[in-house]
């Protein structure tokens, strides 16, 4: 098998899974029991909350454990607009976003809200003299991603947060979901950030938003105070010491791990450039991670499912994109239909071995040859 799919999900890492198991045996407390198996477990979670805050340059008291990413945008945009809604109803985000927050933002529309796109560069930035005539004195909420999904392309978020900053009572989100692990994240301008730790070798079902001891947030889910007055439920202590641990591994040796994988990235782009009728998306502002591609003239669906067969797994845009035609992000960016609709998604990780590449090309040639054949009969 050559998992190509990483942005989608990754394996749990086995020390994280030790680490996982061991709190789930040896801290039965409830974090928010008083006695002393409770305390023991509370400790633990705020120690997991200091390291992440060490590593992300934040304080440990704005971390909110969620269950994911989907969680952490909802709970940000619906809990600044909960908390804020005398202070505007105009909300600036990006075609870039993942659905999670496109529909979220669709629904505050239908609910009276107004949305702007800001518009994107052709090289996937955000445009920003266009962010600076969107912005009023009624902008509420600006929401832009770190990094895309789709494409890969990283935001210049500290810039972005500046201009932001010229306007005091709107609160700038930034879903670093893409980002967490593999760049260092810039935080000093944002208010709330959300985060997943299945895209870092965590298992599935934590993450966190990070909000700014600033700002103040509705809560979603009530019930009282747990880790902190906005999430309640009792905190998934061993999911939320694990995610601390894959941070922390992710972190480790980050640069060397980007530099192996912008190689095996170069190595996939030489040698597919030569295939005709194939467009490279991802350009030199993207991360490696995320190597975008347009096979133009073959549906997206054909070919992932002819490299699937052949047990090769790579994604047509992203994951959980409800969009199933054209790719919202690349025509933002401006690329032609022929372009857009028919892009996949190759998404690299330090683990993906020089012969995975190797045989992925490989194959990946012979699959375009086969489906053009086919589609020529
Ligand atoms: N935002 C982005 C940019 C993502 O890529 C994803 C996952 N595909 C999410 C949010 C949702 O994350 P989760 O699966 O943790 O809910």
């Amino acid at each position: 098998m050559i998992y190509l799919d990483y942005s989608a999900t990754t394996p749990v890492d086995d020390e994280v899974l030790e680490v996982y198991n061991k709190v789930s045996k040896n801290y039965i407390g409830n974090t928010n029991s008083l006695h002393r198996l409770g305390v023991e477990s509370r400790k633990l979670m705020e120690e997991s909350a200091t390291q992440i805050a060490n590593i992300l340059k934040i304080k440990k008291e704005e971390i909110i454990f969620t269950s994911g990413a989907t969680e952490s945008n909802n709970l940000a945009i619906l809990g600044v607009l909960g908390k804020y809604q005398n202070r505007g109803k105009h909300i600036i985000t990006t075609k870039l976003e993942h659905s999670s927050i496109l529909e979220v933002i669709n629904y505050l529309k239908r609910n009276g809200y107004i949305l702007d796109y800001v518009n994107i560069n052709k090289d996937g930035t955000v445009d920003l003299e266009h962010l600076k005539s969107l912005l009023t004195k009624d902008t509420i909420l600006v929401s832009i991603n770190y990094v895309n999904s789709e494409v890969g392309i990283v935001q210049p978020i500290d810039e972005i947060g500046k201009i932001i900053k010229n306007y005091p009572q709107t609160i700038f989100h930034v879903d670093a979901t893409q980002g967490l692990g593999k760049i260092n994240l810039e935080l000093e301008h944002v208010d709330l950030c959300s985060m997943s730790g299945h895209k870092i070798y965590a298992p599935k079902g934590i993450g966190c938003l990070i909000k700014k001891d600033h700002i103040e947030l509705e809560p979603l889910i009530h019930g009282g105070k747990s880790q902190t007055i906005y999430r309640s439920g009792t905190p998934a202590l061993p999911l939320i010491v694990s995610f601390a641990k894959a941070i922390k591994k992710a972190y480790i040796n980050i640069d060397e791990k980007y530099e192996y994988i912008k190689k095996i990235n170069e190595k996939i782009k030489s040698e597919i450039k030569k295939i005709e009728n194939i467009e490279i998306n991802s350009n030199e502002l993207a991360i490696p991670h995320i190597l975008n591609i347009s096979v133009i003239g073959l549906k997206p669906e054909t070919v992932l499912q002819d490299l699937s067969n052949k047990d090769i797994f790579i994604s047509t845009k992203s994951a959980c994109s409800s969009e199933l035609t054209r790719s919202l992000a690349l025509h933002a960016m401006g690329k032609e239909e022929s372009i857009s609709t028919t892009s996949i998604r190759v998404s690299l990780s330090h683990l993906t071995t020089e012969i995975e590449v190797e045989t992925f090309i490989k194959e990946f040639k012979k699959t375009i040859q086969a489906l053009n054949l086919k589609k020529g009969q």
